[in-house]
């Protein structure tokens, strides 16, 4: 049994309150850490101690920021091992997954930011024999970054990374579902010397811990990937506060697979696009619309290849898919299949709870696919999160770009087709943040990330995030 603690000022240490909450192995259903129950006096003590440290930090060269950077990645690297099993006993996932994409991510997000903050340079502007302008940009000071529980460290640090490396001071909460790696984390961050207070991490829940975050002062910019609703929310009250704001929200994207598509790498990447991570990915592609003519050949090997999935132990190399995060995350889940039955949808694969033999108390879903819904059923409109998509047939371009475009959402869109001319084209008209042309979650971190519409607002990635966490400032001087 673990006793998570907060990082503040540099030391680990328990909640002022020393209140703590039960963290659950979802895979067993057994409660396998204690994670604080911090409150706004926990989250005021980070403040003060990320305001002690802004001075020094921000005033350090960005190679000394960036030295320090490194280290971390390095020092995740080189835990690999202890961070993935981490993270699947924290949130469910295959530990093959978190060994090959979760914790490799979060080396990469701070060796990114590290090197990236070594070449971001300040504009100038010339007024031709009247003035020179330059334009300065410095951190803002303390900001604070909340993530989700999907993908718990990966999410984590691609907020902090560039949060520290352009110099600001951070204070952090970590989906209290899921706190396990970023307190491994913070003993990185001791290990490798980071200067006390620089990065705080505060553990607890969102309308508490977090919500004292998001409405003191001293926080200059939130950056913020979760829910759709709980975004609204932040944004109602630090919107009066004038705080800056990153919201990457929710998403129900499309999987548009046209008839000439190279069919093979659709259906594996298809698959993944569903299936990965329990379906817990926003970019997840949980609409899946299918030219008419392949509909019964696609249908009939995407069903024969999700029942071939093994949903099973998340420890086991032979599992594909895990536990979904939480028994109420497991209740939504299996509620929306209700809703998709009411609704008129047949279901072709899974639609239940699984036992898992050495993890009966599991909460592990069968991978499951609806046909026959309409584009506007409640199914098809609403994020449900889970392993859980829809199928169905469309005719022509224009009537499948109306259904994709067709909900609050627009995170990103998968387009399957050998037709260049087709592809920009269908590109140029999704609304979707992102679009992937015959592919799926190909990130170069250099890229712009994030939503429109409800899916929400600011980018993150490359210079963008960089941006957000620095404030320009122009100088005009008159020649
Ligand atoms: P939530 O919105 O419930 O929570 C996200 C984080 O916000 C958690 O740390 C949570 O704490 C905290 N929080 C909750 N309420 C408040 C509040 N009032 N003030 C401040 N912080 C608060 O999302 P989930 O964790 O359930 O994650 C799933 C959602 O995240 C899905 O909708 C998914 O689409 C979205 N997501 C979006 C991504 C993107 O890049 N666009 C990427 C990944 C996920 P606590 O856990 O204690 O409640």
């Amino acid at each position: 049994m673990t006793t998570i603690q907060n990082y503040i000022n540099g030391q680990l240490c328990p909640p002022l309150s020393g209140n703590y909450l039960d963290s659950v192995n979802p895979a067993t259903g057994q409660v396998h850490a204690h994670i604080p129950d911090s409150d706004v006096q926990d989250v005021e003590a980070a403040i003060q101690a990320a305001q002690k440290a802004f001075p020094d930090w921000s005033n350090r060269s960005n190679e000394e920021r960036s030295r320090i950077l490194m280290t971390i990645a390095q020092r995740i690297e080189e835990k690999l091992d202890e961070l993935a099993l981490a993270e699947s006993q924290d949130n469910g996932k295959p530990l093959s997954l978190a060994q090959k994409i979760d914790i490799p991510r979060a080396a990469s997000n701070f060796r990114f930011f590290a090197t990236a903050i070594n070449h971001y340079a300040a504009e100038s502007h010339q007024m031709a024999q009247v003035a020179i302008n330059y334009t300065t940009r410095r951190p803002l000071g303390v900001v604070a970054c909340i993530s989700p529980w999907n993908l718990p460290l990966y999410l984590f640090t691609w907020k902090i990374a560039p949060a520290l490396a352009a110099g600001n001071c951070v204070v952090a909460k970590p989906s209290e579902v899921t706190p396990l790696t970023a307190y491994l984390l913070t003993q990185i961050c001791q290990e490798v010397g980071l200067p006390a207070g620089v990065l705080n991490v505060v553990h607890g829940l969102g309308p508490k811990a977090g919500n004292a975050m998001v409405i003191h002062p001293s926080i200059k910019a939130i950056s913020f990937t979760g829910g759709t609703q709980t975004g609204a929310r932040i944004a109602q009250q630090a919107a009066p506060l004038f705080k800056k704001l990153s919201l990457e929200l929710g998403g129900k994207n499309p999987n548009i697979i046209f008839a000439d598509c190279e069919y093979d790498d659709m259906l594996d990447t298809t698959i993944r696009s569903s299936f990965s991570n329990q379906g817990q990915i926003c970019l997840a592609g949980s609409r899946i619309f299918v030219e008419a003519s392949i509909y019964e050949q696609f249908k009939a090997d995407f069903v024969k290849r999700t029942k071939a999935l093994v949903v099973g132990n998340p420890l086991h190399a032979s599992s594909n898919v895990g536990a979904v995060v939480s028994k109420p995350q497991m209740e939504k889940v299996l509620s929306y299949i209700t809703l998709a039955k009411e609704e008129g949808g047949i279901i072709l694969a899974g639609g239940n709870r699984i036992i898992v033999p050495d993890c009966e108390e599991g909460y592990f879903i069968a991978p499951t696919i609806i046909e026959g819904l309409a584009h506007d059923a409640r199914t098809n409109q609403e994020e449900i999160f889970g392993p859980v998509v829809t199928m169905m047939p469309f005719e022509t371009e224009e009537e499948v770009l109306s259904y994709a475009n067709s909900t609050p959402y627009g995170l990103s869109s998968t387009v399957w087709t050998s037709h260049l001319k087709r592809a920009h084209r269908v590109a140029e008209q999704l609304e979707a943040g992102i679009v992937w042309v015959n592919c799926w979650l190909l990130r170069d971190l250099r890229t712009p990330f994030g939503g429109v519409k409800q899916s929400g607002v600011g980018r993150e990635g490359g210079w963008e995030a960089l941006r957000f966490f620095t404030e320009p400032k122009n100088v005009c001087i008159k020649l």
